[in-house]
């Protein structure tokens, strides 16, 4: 067997220690168990023990979190907690008790301090961060973060700051609209959000939970939040219950769901809830960025019947729409936009492409589309700059600069009139 890759205390316990009678299908039967493994081991071994002591010392009220809490606790209970409380584990820990409440309350502290971290081979890993995840949460934040080869967390100021201003992180998933976010934090973090965008029916403007009215055309409705927490149209005043409005959206996430990346399902499913959801809801937007990524391989695949040019037609439009949205919730220094520029940018610089192979534009007309492409792809390099160079995020600033040698050889070429 390799031992280089692992630690020695968790190799000498496994194997000649307190757990070698533990039946080493724990882990692969109950994957979601190595965190806790982690955590167990590093508060048993004596040398190790002290790094642990802040994550373990953050005072949890466990009766908030047993009753009321979307199956987080039952789902612990069964993946979880189950697993390990039977498999010998308890009595081969000396360092502590190992009971029941005790892992809850070590999956509720990993949980809330865990961000996504990507593994050096692609995978995507849970990584505690105790600092990291020690900052407020505001559904804008004014922060980013990025991690380096070694996973070292370094915060940079996404917008200028001024000193006195409370630095913030998000913990939630900006291009959800206020129900569930507020849902996501009260699971993961047991907290109520009242952030200046959480308070705003409008979203910063973006309607990301407005639906449309069904009174009058062209009127939306967004949240009464201070009253009623009905939908209130804002050319008429009509009223959408809150009951109606959460039953039609659960009714999409679970059709969204069924879907199991067919194409024509996510077309059809656009088509009927574009009549009632503002065209930015969180929802067609998702709906949206499926299409648009199926259509990204259909593309380069040529797996579709369609001339290639309507799908890059529809592709660019379809990335074009998540842009200001992007931006409005992500200021400042961000990957998410710059993702959602990139993606603008792959699709417009084909499609410019083969708009001037086939004369449906100038020379003239070609060149100042490249111009201003080129903008857009300096701009998304400038978003990535904190970014460590063999990430995943380096990985995608090495590919936006290919796609801007390819507009630079363009516009040495024809840019010259
Ligand atoms: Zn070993
Ligand atoms: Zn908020
Ligand atoms: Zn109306």
């Amino acid at each position: 067997m390799d031992c280089d890759e692992h630690d020695d205390f968790e190799c000498k316990f496994f194997s000649t220690g307190a757990g070698c009678a533990i039946n080493k299908d724990l882990l692969v039967k109950n994957y979601g168990v190595c965190a806790l493994l982690k955590l167990l081991l590093l508060l048993e071994n004596p040398e190790t023990r002290a790094n642990c002591q802040t994550l373990i010392e953050k005072p949890i009220k466990l009766e908030d979190y047993r009753h009321n809490d979307g199956g987080m606790w039952q789902e612990h209970e069964e993946q979880l907690v189950k697993p390990i409380m039977s498999s010998g584990l308890p009595e081969a820990i000396k360092f502590q008790e190992v009971t029941s409440d005790l892992i809850h309350a070590y999956c509720i502290r990993i949980d809330s301090h865990a961000f996504e971290v990507t593994a050096r081979d692609g995978d995507t890993l849970k990584g505690v961060y105790i600092c990291g995840a020690s900052l407020p949460h505001h559904c804008v934040p004014n922060t980013v973060l990025a991690l380096d080869e070694q996973f070292n967390m370094k915060l940079y100021a996404a917008v200028p700051l001024k000193a006195g201003d409370i630095i913030y992180n998000s913990y939630t998933n900006p291009l959800m609209g206020t129900t569930q976010r507020q849902h996501q934090l009260r699971l993961s973090r047991h907290q109520e959000c009242s952030c200046s965008r959480c308070l705003d029916p409008t979203e910063l403007g973006t309607h990301m939970s407005s639906m449309k009215c069904r009174q009058c055309p062209g009127g939306y409705a967004i949240c009464d939040l201070s009253g009623s927490g009905d939908w209130v149209c804002e050319g008429c005043g009509a009223v959408l219950p809150a009951a109606e409005v959460h039953e039609l959206l659960a009714e999409v996430g679970a059709a969204l769901v069924e879907v199991q990346g067919e194409l024509p399902v996510f077309e059809a499913l656009l088509a009927q809830y574009k009549p009632l959801l503002h065209p930015n809801h969180f929802l067609l937007l998702d709906i949206k960025q499926n299409i648009a990524s199926i259509l990204r391989a259909a593309i380069l695949m040529n797996s579709l019947a369609e001339p290639c040019k309507k799908l890059l037609e529809r592709r660019v439009q379809l990335c074009g729409d998540l842009l200001p949205v992007t931006r409005a919730v992500v200021p400042g220094i961000s990957k998410l936009y710059a993702i959602a520029l990139f993606e603008f940018l792959l699709a417009s610089v084909d499609l410019s492409e083969m708009q001037f192979a086939e004369s449906d534009v100038t020379k003239q007309e070609y060149v100042a589309q490249l111009t201003r492409l080129r903008a857009i792809g300096k701009e998304a390099l400038d978003l990535l700059r904190l970014e460590p160079e063999n990430s995943a995020e380096g990985y995608l600033v090495e590919r936006i600069g290919m796609e801007l040698e390819r507009i630079e050889s363009d516009l040495m070429k024809y840019g010259r009139l």
